[in-house]
């Protein structure tokens, strides 16, 4: 059966990457595992070496028929859908969610996962690694943008491991990386209004080769920028997750606004 590419089919072939991932993941007994789009099943099968049990959800039906055909049905719960389009009450019963992550909606996924606040508390997924990139981004460093600040205020995140086209069959033009999320137990300090602080995150990185006082343009005064104990001439890339929460508390507390 061919790899379809409208559900951005690459399949996990090299034992040798199959099994770093499953040490990275560890699975145990009384883990609650999601994987999202589990393909053939080359990390569903070797999860299911350590556990009894596992939940997935997998759009295409050939894949589908293929799971059913490979794994016995009490070990594996399978939902048949859009990952995107399932209700966020269902994730939170998980405690660890993994998958290769199909990449065309990778981004769209994680956040997804990430504003359920009380959903699991591991994440363990392979992307492309300009993706992994940016997710594991610090301050300073040129992938250092919106998806760093938003996905680092909720989780600790961290780049485990890259892996070459050849560990996939088919091969994609891109390298990959595989990534840990690991929610934080405690946010501090924390933002007032979620959506506020999403949205100065985006204006903030609306022009990423100009300073924050260009980008705040009718919206950040000077006194702002000395109140907040911010420089005006910096870009958005220099300030850190913490200075971004500031921004947020200072913009929401003075009832500034900035929807224009
Ligand atoms: N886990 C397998 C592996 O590593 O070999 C397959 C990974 S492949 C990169 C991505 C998988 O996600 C495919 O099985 C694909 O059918 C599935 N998929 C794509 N879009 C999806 C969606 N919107 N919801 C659920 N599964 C999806």
């Amino acid at each position: 059966m061919r790899a379809k590419k409208k559900f951005g089919q690459n399949f996990l072939v090299d034992r040798y990457f199959i099994s770093k991932i499953i040490k990275e993941i560890n699975p145990k007994e009384g883990n609650n595992i999601l994987e999202i789009g589990p393909g053939k099943g080359a990390i569903t099968e070797p999860v299911l070496k350590k556990i009894n049990h596992i939940s997935v959800v997998e759009i295409d039906p050939d894949m589908i028929k293929i799971l059913k055909h490979k794994i016995t049905p009490k070990k594996i719960s399978i939902l048949a859908e859009d990952v995107l389009g399932i209700n966020d009450e269902f994730f939170k019963k998980f405690n660890k969610i993994i998958g290769n992550l199909p990449y065309y909606i990778a981004t769209e996924i994680i956040l997804k996962l990430t504003k359920i606040y009380s959903s699991p508390s591991e994440l363990y997924f392979m992307v492309q690694k300009e993706v992994a990139e940016r997710i594991t981004a610090k301050p300073s460093n040129k992938s250092f943008g919106r998806l760093s600040v938003i996905l680092q205020y909720y989780f600790d995140t961290e780049l485990l491991f890259e892996l070459p086209p050849v560990a996939f069959f088919p091969q994609p033009k891109i390298t990959s990386a595989f990534i840990r999320l690991i929610r934080k137990k405690r946010i501090s300090p924390k933002v007032i209004d979620k959506d506020s602080f999403e949205q100065i995150v985006k204006i903030a990185f609306s022009q990423k080769r100009k300073t924050i006082k260009n980008n705040f343009k009718n919206i950040l005064l000077d006194k702002d920028f000395l109140n907040l104990e911010i420089s005006p001439k910096i870009r958005s890339e220099a300030l850190t997750i913490d200075q971004f929460i500031k921004l947020e508390n200072y913009v929401t507390q003075n009832n500034i606004n900035f929807d224009c």
